[in-house]
């Protein structure tokens, strides 16, 4: 009887042992994870859950029941210490060693840290413990004004929170949606009450704040840091498997080494619509890379080429994205954007490469279908629709 282990109890790992199941296989499943929780979604994490709304219950991929129902052997707590492709094993924490015939990598990503004591927002511990805090009406300084950032300071807003961010870039969400979409995000935080701190960087977290790099200091009851995450890589590195910005692999999601395949934010894979590897850091990717990877376990032909999706929801704002702002030369608006009521295309040679619909909804498979397409497109027609 083969045996699948998968690496990492996430989001992508529980789906990719689903999939295993819904597709038929009778083997064994083993899925470690390092957390002593079942796999949980972590978009609530800085959203409804840290904001006190959502139950605890509702983050969790699947019911307890579920993995012995379903014969996957669950181990939590567990962390793997080494991958062994040449003896096809992994070796765990208390020192045990667990053959596998294939294997898949989806150990996810760890938040980027800066030196001195702040908060981070990763586990459903780290949200608990901010929660509490933000009960307190406490005094919030955030380091970052990307996602995480921007999530949790509307979180800390609804709780009473008085709260500044501090971003090195000129405007919120600079990379990920450029100048022009980023300013309406900080715009609506300033309208919330948040004070942001523009084009600055934090030098240093002290017990009572944190020193820009101008040399002024703020102070703050707490700190928060969300500056970005780093894909857990080092096991799949030790284990001579190619290495990146990710573990690298083809569009079907397996590595340099046949029998191992890697999935979620921890996967940089080949993307056949951009030509080159990307790495996708977004709920979505591991949604439905799992899945992917488990298929292609199974030996089915697998092209894994879902367009990057996200999501967000701060204050009134729910907002999809879908695509890659990179290279664009043009933003098409369909809608009033100071409404908080519109679509934005960002295109490239008059061809659609990124859309983001905000509080417009029942739009995203359109606008994919759009940047998929590579057509070449009239301004006019995408603003009047
Ligand atoms: C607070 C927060 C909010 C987010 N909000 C959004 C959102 O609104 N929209 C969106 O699109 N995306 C969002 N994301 C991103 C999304 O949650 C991630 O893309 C997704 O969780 C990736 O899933 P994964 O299974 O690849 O990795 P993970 O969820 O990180 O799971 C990997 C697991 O592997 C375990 N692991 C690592 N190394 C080992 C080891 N050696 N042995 C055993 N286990 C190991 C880890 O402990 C972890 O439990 C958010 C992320 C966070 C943190």
């Amino acid at each position: 009887m083969a045996t699948y282990v998968i690496v990492g109890a996430g989001l992508a790992g529980a789906k990719a042992a689903q999939t295993l199941r819904e597709e038929g296989f009778d083997g064994e499943i083993v899925l470690i994870g390092a957390e002593s929780e079942r796999p949980y979604e972590r978009p609530p994490l800085s959203k409804e859950y840290l904001q006190g709304k959502g139950e605890r219950e509702k983050i969790f991929v699947h019911e307890p029941g579920w993995y012995a129902d379903n014969d996957v052997d669950l181990r939590l707590g567990t962390k793997v210490t080494r991958i062994e492709p040449a003896h096809h094993l992994v070796r765990l924490g208390d020192g045990s060693r667990q053959p596998y015939d294939k294997l898949l990598i989806a150990t996810g990503a760890v938040p980027r840290r800066l030196p001195g004591p702040a908060y981070y927002l990763r586990t459903v511990d780290d949200s608990e413990a901010l929660k509490r805090r933000f009960a307190e009406g406490a005094d919030v300084l955030i380091v970052g004004a990307s996602w995480i950032g921007l999530e949790t300071a509307a979180a800390a807003r609804a709780a009473g929170c008085q709260v500044t961010v501090v971003e090195p870039e000129p405007t919120a969400l600079n990379r990920a949606l450029g100048p022009e979409l980023g300013a309406l995000f900080a715009r609506l935080h300033a309208s919330k009450g948040v004070n942001l701190r523009f084009g600055t960087a934090a030098a240093e977290i002290t017990d009572s704040g944190v020193r820009l790099s101008s040399g002024e200091r703020l102070t703050a009851d707490l700190v928060v840091v969300g500056i970005g995450a780093a894909p857990e890589v080092g096991l799949a590195r030790d284990a001579g498997l190619d290495v990146g910005q990710g573990v690298l692999t083809d569009s079907s999601l397996r590595t340099s080494n046949p029998d191992v395949y890697a999935a979620g934010d921890v996967a940089e894979f080949f993307h056949p619509l951009y030509g080159r590897r990307v790495r996708v850091e977004h709920w979505a990717n591991a949604l439905h890379g799992g899945p992917a990877a488990a298929r292609s376990m199974l030996g089915q032909e697998v092209v894994y080429d879902r367009l990057p999706y996200f999501y967000t929801d701060q204050y009134e704002l729910g907002m999809e994205f879908s695509g890659d702002i990179e290279g664009h030369d043009e933003i098409v608006y369909r809608g009033d954007p100071e409404s908080m009521e519109f679509i934005a295309y960002w295109l490239r040679d008059r061809r659609v490469i990124a859309g983001m619909n905000v509080n417009v909804w029942d739009v995203v498979d359109d606008i994919q279908e759009l940047i998929k397409s590579g057509v070449t497109v009239h301004p006019k027609e995408l603003s009047s629709g």
